[in-house]
């Protein structure tokens, strides 16, 4: 299995897990699209990837929850390379705060981000692999697509409800040769977990070392964080992975945090 020359899209990609499949990928002889709100990070990770290879990269401005963008972005890479192959819907953010205490706005801000992102990416892609007969959808979850935390109620639901919209995809594009699947991570060291450190000692009134140690990483089998690049060696499998068999399906990467 593997993506020579098969057209990626990857959502928030400039940074953190994004950017990790996108440099698996790249390794593997993907084409790469690194769609990020943020441009500048975008072109520098693509830059760098070129430079890698033996795949390539491109740098696409993209905020996931502006449809017109999304539409525009991926028509930038159907026009660059003729299609699209893969999409890795991952762009995300963290957002904590006790349930009465949760802004509204944040709420909506973070559903917006993590759900509309997943659903105007993949209609966007769906098309055009459709018209090809064969595609992979993959959808950044979470540990948090199966268990709750405090402090995390709009995560929980979004995470959650990329479950639900991964098995709609599985079962309509099944005919078509699509493919969707979720990869659930516990945590993860990238800039999203870093902020959360302090906002979460502050919130549950513990130090930031417990906050590690016991919230993070208590329930592992041996106390440690999961990695950028175990999570891109997940998506390897989903977007290589030939046929229907595997399809509608979550994997959970998480040193044994959540089993089932
Ligand atoms: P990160 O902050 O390192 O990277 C997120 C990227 O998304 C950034 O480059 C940011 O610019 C981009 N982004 C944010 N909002 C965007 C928008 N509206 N449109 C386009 N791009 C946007 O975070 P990360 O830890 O790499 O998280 C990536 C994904 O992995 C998220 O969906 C997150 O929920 C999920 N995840 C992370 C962890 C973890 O522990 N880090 C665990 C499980 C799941």
């Amino acid at each position: 299995m593997n993506l020579t020359d098969k057209r990626c899209l990857i959502t928030g990609s400039a940074s953190g897990i994004g950017k990790a499949i996108a440099e698996r990928f790249v390794a593997d002889g993907a084409k790469v699209a690194i769609a990020d709100m943020n441009l500048d990070a975008a072109q520098t990770t693509a830059t760098a990837l070129n430079r890698m290879g033996p795949g390539q990269a491109m740098a696409i401005e993209m905020n996931v929850t502006d449809e017109t963008a999304v539409n525009t972005g991926v028509q930038k890479v159907v026009d660059t390379w003729g299609g699209v192959d893969v999409l890795v819907s991952n762009a995300g953010i963290q957002i904590v705060h006790k349930l009465q205490d949760f802004p509204f706005d944040e709420w909506k801000k973070l559903l917006s981000i993590h759900l509309d992102g997943a659903f105007l990416t993949s209609k966007a892609c769906l098309s055009h692999m459709y018209e090809a007969g064969s595609g992979s959808v993959i959808f950044m979850g979470s540990v948090h697509s199966k268990e709750a935390s405090p402090l995390k109620s709009a995560y929980v639901t979004a995470k959650h409800g990329l479950l639900g919209l991964c098995r709609v995809i599985a079962k309509e594009g099944a005919q078509h040769g699509v493919r969707a699947n979720v990869i659930c991570p516990g945590f993860v060291k990238t800039p999203l977990v870093e902020k959360q450190i302090p906002e979460q000692a502050r919130d549950l009134g513990i130090s930031e070392e417990d906050v590690i140690n016991k919230i993070m990483l208590g329930s592992t089998v041996d106390q440690e964080f999961t990695t950028v690049e175990d999570v891109a060696e997940i998506a390897h499998v989903f977007a290589a992975f030939p046929t229907n068999a595997l399809t509608g399906q979550s994997m959970i990467v998480s040193h044994g945090w959540f089993m089932e």
